[in-house]
């Protein structure tokens, strides 16, 4: 089941530590569906510390759950160019 994130609560940050086998597309608030980007959700861009004290959910947020039910969800979403 997809799960999504949207408030800067640390809940990201604990999912991610739990589930480095699963899948996270990265979204604009609005998802907008020209910028939706598919990532495993072990990729060092979504993962860490992120830079310039940014948060990693906040004007983006992030919808996790298995490849498959996210590339069905959002048909429209793009692979990640570093980790897919
Ligand atoms: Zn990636």
């Amino acid at each position: 089941m997809i799960e999504r994130f949207v408030v800067d609560s640390g809940a990201y940050e604990t999912w991610l530590a739990g589930h480095q086998d699963q899948y996270v597309i990265n979204a604009e608030r609005i998802l907008n569906p020209d910028n939706l980007v598919l990532h495993r959700a072990t990729c060092r861009t979504i993962n860490g510390t992120p830079a310039h004290g940014a948060t990693w959910v906040g004007s983006y947020v992030k919808l996790v759950g298995t490849r498959e039910e996210l590339e069905t969800a959002h048909p429209a979403a793009r692979p990640c160019r570093q980790c897919l």
